[in-house]
């Protein structure tokens, strides 16, 4: 009826409205937590299937708040990007992660998670130099993690930008590949150095299954285009595997380790190096 209509729409009017409250409740949370160290930053390891070491670790940024507990990035990611606050949080992450770096056995990389907002900032740039310079991380130590997303918006300008870290020898991967709508057209248009197979694929893997012929197929084309891969999401000993069979190099996942935090990055770093 037209009065439930209404109704309804007034319903959905609140809970649009309830719902931009608690956005700008977390965006000024968040401004608050940025200001007052208030984030923190785990790191999940990288494994290289090869030789079972921590080849790398990915920074991933955590926000506990001080009511509301821990708050997922999938949730203030978001939040951050919407309001401005995406490229202090990335700096700041940048800046932390490096320096952990900075005092790793020097074979590891360290991965850090670039907003595709962040290429709209005209010192992204400079900003980095800035911190690889402070921190003494060497460039080719540092991977930067992109999603195909960044091309959707001055594909032109980002492009330029990417060759510009390369050029430092910053690595450059493509996360959650095989998501989106055109994976495959970017992979022509940008040398990446690494391939993360997103792990949607991963999780439905078996040994017969149609993710594993596409999980070998990524595999194989990115060995042809001369770039690597990551497995995300690996969860157990069948899928890892199943995996070493793909000829896949490097693999991430609850399986090998949760994010941690870099304490304990590094007393898994100190280990591994033994072994
Ligand atoms: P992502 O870059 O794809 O990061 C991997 C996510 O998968 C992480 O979630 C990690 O905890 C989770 N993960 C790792 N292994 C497994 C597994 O075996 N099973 C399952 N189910 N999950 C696994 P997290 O930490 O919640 O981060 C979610 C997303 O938030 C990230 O996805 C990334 O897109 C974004 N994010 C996190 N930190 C940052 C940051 O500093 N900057 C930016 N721009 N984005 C970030
Ligand atoms: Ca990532
Ligand atoms: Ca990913
Ligand atoms: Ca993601």
């Amino acid at each position: 009826s037209k009065a439930m209509g209404r109704r309804q729409a007034h319903f959905f009017d609140e809970e649009m409205a309830a719902r931009a409250v608690a956005r700008n409740a977390m965006q000024a949370d968040l401004r608050v937590a940025l200001e007052q160290d208030g984030l923190s930053i785990q790191f999940q390891p990288i494994i290289d299937l090869n030789s079972g070491e921590i080849i790398a670790a990915e920074a991933l940024a955590r926000w506990t708040h001080p009511v509301h507990g821990p708050i997922p990035p999938s949730d203030f990611i978001p939040v951050a990007e919407n309001f401005g606050l995406i490229n202090a949080l990335g700096a700041w992450v940048l800046k932390n992660a490096c320096h952990e770096a900075a005092r790793w056995p020097t074979k590891t990389r360290v991965a850090v998670n670039l907003s595709p907002v962040q290429f709209r900032a005209t010192n992204l740039l400079g900003e980095i130099d800035l911190i690889l310079a402070e921190s003494g991380l060497a460039p080719s130590r540092l991977e930067l993690e992109i999603t195909e997303s960044v091309f959707l918006e001055a594909a032109d300008a980002t492009l330029a930008c990417l060759f510009q870290l390369k050029e430092r020898g910053i690595h450059i991967a493509l996360d959650d590949f095989g998501t989106g709508y055109s994976s495959l057209s970017y992979l022509r248009s940008f040398p990446f150095d690494r391939v993360k197979i997103d792990r949607s694929f991963i999780n439905d893997l078996n040994a017969s299954s149609e993710a594993f012929a596409i999980v070998r197929s990524i595999v194989d084309m990115a060995r042809t285009l001369g770039m690597n891969t990551t497995a995300e999401g690996v969860e157990t000993a069948q899928q890892a595997e199943i995996l070493r069979t793909t000829g896949c190099t490097e693999v991430q996942g609850y399986w090998y380790g949760r994010p941690c935090s870099p304490q304990t990055l590094g007393t898994l770093l100190s280990h591994s190096e033994r072994s």
